[in-house]
């Protein structure tokens, strides 16, 4: 191992994929290296939703518990249609109790599920994550990559045996190679308004609510936030001609909250965010000794929460496949499998999925509005079809069909 030593694998970005990539390959006894841009692990609200078939990764790696501790559990989700009221479908993951040993799913936000990582790496003496250190550039030859990062020291070259770009969906990594992000941007952008107050008073037994409605859509996500007292997130699509000032004015944010749930007082805010929201795949996720992860092979919109959940599946998949070749187990030809089974993987359930929640969430013709919740509510009263769709929506046909195809 004293090459490998010299040469670690390097990761390119200490989020969440960035560092459970790492957790992955040092569990393994694999020298690692990670280089995180910015100081701290990324706090601000984005995923939460943790899928079957990720906990069942997160067992693998010795996370779980610990998620399912710092998260809640769900079991269900609603879709309701918002201009009647009404409830259209509700799903219910204890429907595949027969499938998995986690027949739920876990809102558990993404900082807290990088921390846990971090904390389990503290224990492997051959696993660093370095923070306030940016890769800004790379270069390969046919045994080792090389990359520049930048610190507050200065800049230094790192030598390693393999390159892993988990930098995001601006990825330096992924530019670098040259590498197309092919796909398209939506013109709006997604709102997020973080609020303490319990909007299970109005929704009750059930903290994953999407409401349809073709001008206004919304969803409402329950999170144990830090201390554990529970935050709703209340996430919603914006006017092309709408600015970050006026979406983040207290008053159109009040009129906002209030019009997807009317309370008496004002509304408790602790936190704005606002995103814009692509569906993009790289061309390829490897290129000689380099591989993309997460977001910095694939993005998609946040309805089904599913990107970082694949992001997951991709550390797990490519640190295995690493870990058989740097231990002899297998031909360094493996590796080309990662792009053979990830790309279309992704292409098939996370944009096909979240384009058709986006498109059903906002469906602006009546008939085709009917139609889709005739055929939602169809879907959630026959048994064979309810499991049907959520094998798919919990990524666990993924996972399945990974396996299938790499045999
Ligand atoms: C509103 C919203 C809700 C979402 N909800 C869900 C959900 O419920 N479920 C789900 O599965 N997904 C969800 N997602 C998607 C999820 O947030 C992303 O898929 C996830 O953050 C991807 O993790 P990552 O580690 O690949 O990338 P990131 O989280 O973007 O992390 C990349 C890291 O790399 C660092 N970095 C960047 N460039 C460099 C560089 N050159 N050198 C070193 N470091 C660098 C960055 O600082 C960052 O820390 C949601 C997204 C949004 C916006």
């Amino acid at each position: 191992m004293s090459s490998l030593s010299e040469r670690p694998i390097l990761i390119a970005g200490g989020g969440p994929v960035g560092v459970i990539t790492a957790l992955a390959l040092a569990r393994q006894g694999l020298p690692v290296h990670a280089f995180e841009a910015e100081s701290k692990v990324n706090d601000a609200p984005r995923a939460a939703t943790t899928h079957v078939a990720t906990l069942e990764m997160l067992e693998e790696l010795g996370l779980v518990e610990e998620v399912i501790r710092r998260g809640l559990v769900e079991p269900l989700f609603r879709i309701w249609d918002r201009s009647t009221g009404k409830l259209v479908a509700e799903f219910d993951f204890s429907n595949l109790k027969n499938d998995t040993r986690y027949p739920f799913a876990v809102q558990c936000e993404q900082h807290k599920l990088a921390n846990l990582a971090l904390e389990r790496l503290r224990a492997f003496p051959h696993a660093t994550v370095e923070f306030s250190a940016r890769v800004i550039s790379l270069s390969q030859s046919n045994d080792t990559v090389e990359i520049v990062v930048e610190t507050a020291a200065g800049t230094r070259t790192v030598k390693g045996c393999y390159l892993i770009g988990a930098d995001g969906g601006r990825s330096t990594v992924r530019k670098s190679l040259g590498i197309a992000f092919e796909g398209y941007t939506h013109p709006e952008r997604f709102l997020i308004l973080t609020t303490p107050f319990d909007i299970g008073t109005r929704y009750p037994g059930c903290t994953r609510n999407y409401l349809a409605h073709p001008e206004d859509w919304c969803a409402f996500f329950k999170v144990s936030g830090d201390d554990g007292t529970g935050l709703w997130r209340v996430l919603s699509s914006t006017r092309l001609d709408q600015t970050e000032a006026e979406l983040f004015d207290s008053e159109a944010v009040e009129r906002r909250l209030q019009k997807f749930v009317p309370k008496a007082g004002r509304y408790d805010v602790i936190h704005r965010n606002l995103y814009n929201v692509h569906q993009r795949v790289a061309a390829s996720f490897h290129k000689g000794r380099v591989f993309l992860a997460g977001d910095a092979a694939h993005v998609n919109n946040p309805l089904g929460g599913l990107g970082l959940n694949f992001g997951i599946h991709d550390a797990v998949e490519l640190s295995g496949l690493l870990g058989r070749v740097l231990r002899g187990k297998a031909s360094i030809d493996i590796l080309d499998s990662y792009d053979r089974h990830r790309r279309p993987l992704n292409i098939e359930f996370v944009q096909q999925q979240t384009v058709a929640n986006k498109k059903r969430m906002e469906e602006k013709d009546p008939v085709v509005r009917a139609r889709n919740f005739d055929e939602l509510a169809a879907t959630a009263a026959d048994p064979v079809a309810h499991r049907a769709y959520l094998l798919r929506a919990s990524l666990l046909d993924s996972v399945k069909n990974r396996f299938e195809a790499a045999v």
